[in-house]
């Protein structure tokens, strides 16, 4: 007799995704594209195309042909050789175009179906892949960019990174889950990870058992953004490092057997968790995986939005890492070529991808620091970015992302230039441009966020803005809040600059962007 699974046994509740699911698995989409390759792309099916996102291939907009890849890469942690062949596939196929996602990832845009099976052996090649980087299955695995390396963290988290991935990547038991699904990990004592906007988080943690400091994690669970944002909640947990993995099947097995799939906007973890509440969830999860110690102490002092931009010193002495700021996350294939060049250079041969859009390179030393800041390719991608261009995020926009609404990527970097030629100010402003209430930009955690909109003028539809000012993570976190009003999106540096200059003004003595 065959299994059928609980969420399957009253079709009537399932919505049409939910069926297109249960018809084939969506990893079986990655064979068929090798089928599809050869057949073209007139030959793939709606329902198909609709599974490519298992293989982390989307159409682009507009739908002709061309498709958008998302590369995982766990913890933003790349080596050299890795990152060139990143490199080679966007020159070879992709107009020499790499964008850097929120979620440490790598997007290539312009590919052809014909094109995928060798960018698929490319990336396995070289021990990458875009599998499950989109998709209702546990993407790409967030983190600190800097684990191993980080004078702020109190446990490298590289192994737990490699492990969770392993666990959940291609792996048929957790492929099908009401909706997408995101896991942080980071023992940075900064947030790194931005713990609350993920489905399930471990953020480090130390609890006294048996007379013995542990250092281990706490536990969130129920965070994202999209239209209706929320914060995960901290379970009343402690969790050893040895004990992460079987945790993160645990809280991943709840959310297929119990989450949502009637409708598609209500699917997301972060339903069940608000509807059942931390204490349920964690009963239901001890249920499944055995007692767990109570809340530790937590060791969370703050948050660094992810931002490692400068110089600055690694934990292992004379040795010294470099954040580079990419404006807006995007760069050139030569660009990031040129960069695993310098890594092997002057570094360890690695490179760290950041979820705010930027990248490092590490394991450089002290002595050769000054040599590696003459190098022509720091000129754009610089560890001394103005201040605006540093701080700005951008989701894709309407440029390739058939659900956006208007266009972000090109608008976000000219208006951060606007303000570094108009606006002095020696305190970060974080920015985050997002073409539609999906959020992928993380317009919600900015100090001043752009949610794209369309209004009615004299001249037809025009793109504008919504804008949202205060949002924050760690200790204080709590997601901005919006405006009255819709600003053109040709109008905007006239509304931000004022906005600024009065911020400037008024603000009262250590008083930040988010007290204000
Ligand atoms: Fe596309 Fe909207 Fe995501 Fe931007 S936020 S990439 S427009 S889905």
């Amino acid at each position: 007799m065959s299994y059928t699974p609980i969420w399957a046994q009253n079709k009537e509740k399932l919505n049409k995704t939910e069926l297109i699911k249960l018809e084939k698995d969506g990893l079986d989409v990655i064979e068929d594209i090798y089928r599809y390759a050869k057949t073209g792309f007139e030959s793939i099916t709606p329902d198909d195309m609709d599974r490519f996102k298992w293989a982390g291939v989307y159409q682009q907009r507009p739908k002709d042909g061309c498709f958008m890849m998302r590369v995982r890469v766990p913890s933003g942690n790349l080596t050299s050789e890795q990152a060139r062949t990143l490199a080679s596939i966007a020159h070879d196929y992709g107009r020499d175009l790499i964008d850097i996602t929120t979620r440490q990832a790598i997007q290539f845009h312009w590919l052809r179906i014909e094109n995928l099976p060798d960018i698929f052996e490319r990336l396995a090649a070289v021990g990458l892949s875009s599998f499950e980087a989109c998709g209702d299955c546990p993407r790409t695995i967030v983190g600190n960019p800097l684990a191993g390396l980080d004078p702020y963290e109190l446990i490298d988290t590289t192994p737990l990174v490699k492990q969770l991935s392993d666990t959940f990547l291609m792996n048929r038991d957790f492929s099908n889950l009401p909706r997408k699904y995101k896991i942080s990990i980071s023992s940075n004592i900064y947030n790194a990870g931005h713990a609350e906007i993920n489905d399930l988080a471990f953020t480090p943690a130390t609890k006294v058992i048996a007379g013995k400091e542990i250092i281990g994690f706490h536990v969130w669970v129920g965070g994202g953004l999209s239209s209706r944002p929320y914060l995960a909640q901290q379970l009343d947990v402690f969790v050893r490092p040895e004990e992460v993995v079987k945790v993160a099947v645990g809280v991943t097995t709840i959310f297929r057997d119990y989450g949502y799939r009637e409708k598609r906007h209500h699917a997301r973890l972060k339903f069940l968790v608000a509807d059942w509440g931390a204490e349920k969830f964690l009963a239901k999860l001890k249920e499944l995986v055995g007692e767990l110690e109570t809340r530790g102490e937590d060791k969370i002092k703050g948050w660094n939005a992810g931002y490692f931009t400068g110089i600055h010193k690694q934990r292992q002495e004379g040795l010294s890492y470099v954040g580079l700021s990419v404006p807006v996350g995007r760069m050139s294939a030569q660009e990031l070529e040129e960069l695993a060049h310098l890594a092997d250079e002057y570094g360890n041969g690695s490179l760290r991808t950041c979820n705010s859009q930027n990248i490092i390179i590490t394991g450089i030393p002290d002595e050769r620091v000054e040599e590696l800041l003459q190098e022509k390719v720091l000129e754009r991608l610089t560890p001394y970015p103005k201040n605006f261009t540093a701080f700005a995020v951008s989701c894709t926009g309407n440029e390739f992302c058939n659900l956006a609404i208007v266009e972000t990527k090109e608008r976000m970097r000219q208006l951060a230039e606007y303000l570094d030629e108009h606006v002095e100010l020696d305190e970060p402003i974080r920015m985050h441009m997002v073409g539609c209430p999906n959020s992928c930009g993380q317009r919600q955690i900015a100090d001043i966020g752009f949610q794209g909109a369309l209004v009615k003028t004299e001249d037809g539809m025009k793109d504008a803005f919504d804008i949202f000012l205060g949002g924050t993570l760690g200790p204080n976190a709590k997601f901005n809040e919006k405006l009255k009003g819709r600003v053109l999106g040709e109008q905007l540096h006239r509304v931000v600059l004022p906005l600024l200059a009065y911020y400037k003004e008024e603000k009262r003595n250590k008083e930040s962007f988010f007290d204000f």
